[in-house]
């Protein structure tokens, strides 16, 4: 672990077994965080916090940019060490590495950015607000990205004065250790640490932390109302969600084919076996498509090449683990036991190499019922759930029927149908004629059950300071 500066054990020696989803091996070990290493990095942050908070802009944006660099020089080890861990083919980790890249490039640029303003209130009057750092803060990640994750969200809370700890899945920690020895190089000690370990001990530990007032959670929906929970019963916290998805592409009857298939197939993120919070695990087709949508998404999704991550030609790869295959295979099963037509996919590949690892063919079922639970319940995997449907009205119902809110996507050329649906639909972020793009400085997060706050534009930055409001009498 990165705790103030210096390469950390566990303090009791604990470690965690990381191994490789696509092959069974045991890559190494890493230390399991308890309460007490994590006192020791808040303790690290809060020191550093001190001098941190205190440094010009330019400064925090200097360093921003020197680590940006460093990692887009350690790019292709950062991306094999996410292959190894996380079972997602090369090609696709490395575009992560990118957008880590980009990302802290992004809000180093806006370091100085991030001023209050003055409000008019009387004529001998000043009013103004500042706007100042937490001091330390808290970031939980998730495995899907982790890389991505562990790297780009160090940016926005650096960039405006805190310090940071970032806690990676327990799953996925490799890239996260090695960001950690490259912040090393370019922070001083104690801005950013990163700490390994289980959720339920290193993460719970972080977020009861009495001394850590900013939470900023990424992952599963059940653990983030948990994280809410749990911070509340000791002290106010600030904490912000990114959670899960059911995303619905809906495609109306004057789509593009073509395009819409490709965008289906695209959209579900099966190059990342479908672990996406925005995979469009939902497709609604207009009925007077849907029979020869169902067939060309299907074949399409049969063609999907399953292999190695770390072969260059690999479209889909390994699970991330046997708890998730698991979760995988029993909505398979569920999904047939609920009436669901499955078009393609559906197994699990046992055959020469494969059976060493957790590899599922990219999987889609037609007729599914939008009340059943494939349809409701977020899987996180390669499961495509097609949903027909008569009307506009009916579509934007169904597309709205989920507790999540997350993305959502539209495929239509008419004009005011795709305003319709952009006004109507209940999600944080929606697509037209478009699926899976995330633009930096575009507010990413979710409604209702899919989060709270949003991510990846200025406003995270701002969720990293608090308002302060100056009143300032100068009559005399
Ligand atoms: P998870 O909730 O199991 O774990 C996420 C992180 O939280 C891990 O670091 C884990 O160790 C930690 N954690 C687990 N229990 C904890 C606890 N009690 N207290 C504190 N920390 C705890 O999620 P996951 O399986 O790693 O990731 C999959 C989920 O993440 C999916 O639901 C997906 O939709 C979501 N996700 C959302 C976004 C988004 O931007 N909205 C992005 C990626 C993933």
């Amino acid at each position: 672990m990165t705790i103030g500066g210096e390469s950390r054990h566990a303090v009791d020696g604990q470690t965690l077994e990381v191994r490789n989803p696509a092959t069974g091996e045991v890559l190494g070990h890493v230390p399991a965080a308890s309460a007490a290493d994590i006192d020791l990095a808040v303790q690290a942050g809060k020191n550093a916090f001190e001098d941190w908070r205190r440094e010009d802009p330019a400064v925090w944006r200097e360093r921003l940019v020197a680590f940006a660099k460093l990692i887009e020089q350690e790019g292709e080890e950062l991306a094999r060490l996410d292959v190894l861990s996380n079972g997602s083919p090369i090609r696709e980790m490395r575009n992560d590495v990118n957008f880590a890249v980009e990302s802290l490039r992004f809000y180093a640029g806006l370091a100085s950015q991030v001023g209050g303003k003055t409000v008019p209130t009387t004529h001998d009057r000043l009013n103004y607000t500042l706007r100042q750092p937490f001091g330390v803060v808290g970031r939980i990640v998730p495995f899907n990205h982790p890389l991505l994750f562990a790297a780009s969200r160090i940016g926005a809370p650096v960039a405006v004065g805190n310090t940071v700890i970032i806690k990676p899945s327990e799953y996925t920690s490799l890239s996260a250790v090695r960001i950690g020895e490259l912040a090393r190089q370019v922070f001083p000690a104690g801005v950013v640490n990163v700490v390994t370990g289980l959720g339920a001990t290193a993460g719970d530990a972080l977020v009861r932390h009495p001394d850590v007032r900013r939470i900023s959670f990424t992952g599963g929906a059940e653990t983030g109302r948990r994280i809410v929970t749990r911070a509340a019963e000791v002290n106010l916290k600030t904490v912000t969600l990114e959670l899960g998805g059911k995303n619905p592409l809906v495609v109306l009857p004057d789509a593009d084919i073509d395009s819409a298939v490709e965008a289906a197939v695209r959209g579900m993120n099966f190059t990342w076996q479908g672990q996406s919070c925005g995979s469009m695990s939902r497709l609604l087709v207009h009925r007077d498509l849907y029979p020869a949508f169902v067939e060309a998404v299907a074949s399409r999704a049969e063609s999907i090449r399953s292999g190695s991550p770390v072969d260059e030609e690999t479209e889909t790869g390994a699970i991330v683990n046997q708890a998730q295959l698991d979760k995988v295979l029993s909505y398979i099963e569920l999904g047939k036991a609920e009436g669901a037509r499955l078009v393609a996919g559906g197994n699990r590949l046992t055959e020469g190499d494969f059976g060493r690892g957790l590899f599922v063919r990219p999987t889609v079922f037609a007729d599914v019922e939008p009340d059943s639970r494939l349809a409701q319940e977020e899987i996180f995997g390669p499961v495509l759930s097609v949903i027909p449907f008569d009307t506009y009205e009916e579509g934007l119902r169904i597309a709205n029927s989920v507790s999540y809110g997350l993305t959502a996507s539209v495929f239509t050329r008419d004009l005011g149908a795709a305003h319709r649906f952009a006004r109507d639909v209940e999600a944080g972020y929606v697509w037209v004629n478009e699926v899976s793009k995330h633009v930096h400085a575009t507010p990413f997060g979710g409604w209702k059950d899919s989060g709270l706050g949003r991510e990846e534009d200025i406003s995270e930055l701002e969720s990293f300071t608090q308002t302060k409001n100056v009143h300032v009498n100068f009559e005399q």
